[in-house]
């Protein structure tokens, strides 16, 4: 099967879930997440109609996506790995949502470069709801305090949440953890389930569902 036809399979799953979890057609965005692949892998996926991508490093974004992007100037890149506080000038140019927003550091140049660049992309903060210490996101315990100073000593509009749940866990009470702290705090969008367990996320309420293999195949 080619990347179109599983983009295609994909986009099925993600209609049959929202229907059978009772959520409206087309309540949840698809991000292919095309890390480690080139442009040639992601030319036909584009060509397929689809818009929104994710990747997860900003250097390799960099080398791939301005090209992409000039020819389709209404792609929606999305940030979905760690963001270092001396990439933030080049994440604040190229990606339209940045996922990842996980500590003082980062929401202050972040708060400082959109200011500068005039430029806004949407921020999600990115909670450890494992609390896995080499995972990054903030303690699930520490999300309200995190989110109420992006609000308020940075000036930052926070407009999702977004989790990776421990890779050997049941998802699904991640997924519900992370819909709590999102209702609790006034969020509105919810980044979570993967290809493994997208279905599951969407019964959970997520808003964005990130998909790499089951779109591009496995990664090398
Ligand atoms: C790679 C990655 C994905 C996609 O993973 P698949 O299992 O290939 O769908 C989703 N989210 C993040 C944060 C990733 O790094």
């Amino acid at each position: 099967m080619t990347a179109a036809d599983q983009l295609a399979k994909v986009q099925r799953k993600i209609s049959d879930a929202e229907q059978e979890a009772g959520r409206s057609a087309g309540a949840v965005k698809l991000v292919a997440v095309s890390k480690t692949f080139p442009a040639e892998a992601i030319e036909p996926v584009i060509d397929a109609g689809h818009r929104v991508f994710g990747e997860n490093r900003v250097q390799e974004a960099h080398a791939k996506w301005p090209a992409l992007k000039q020819s389709h100037p209404e792609i929606e890149l999305h940030l979905i790995g760690p963001l270092q506080s001396n990439k933030t000038p080049e994440a604040v140019a190229l990606f339209d949502v940045i996922e990842t927003v996980d500590r003082e550091k980062i929401a202050k140049s972040l708060a400082q470069e959109m200011q500068k660049q005039q430029r806004f992309p949407k921020l999600f903060v990115q909670v450890n709801t494992g609390a896995e210490p080499q995972k990054a996101g903030v303690a699930p315990n520490e999300a309200a305090g995190f989110v109420e100073r992006c609000r308020h000593e940075h000036g930052l509009t926070i407009a999702g949440l977004m989790c990776i749940p421990p890779i050997a866990e049941n998802p699904g009470p991640h997924f519900a953890l992370l819909e709590k702290l999102a209702r609790e705090n006034e969020v509105a969008e919810l980044s979570m389930g993967m290809s493994a367990d997208f279905t599951t996320a969407i019964a959970f309420g997520a808003t964005s569902v990130r998909i790499g293999s089951a779109i591009f195949g496995p990664r090398g």
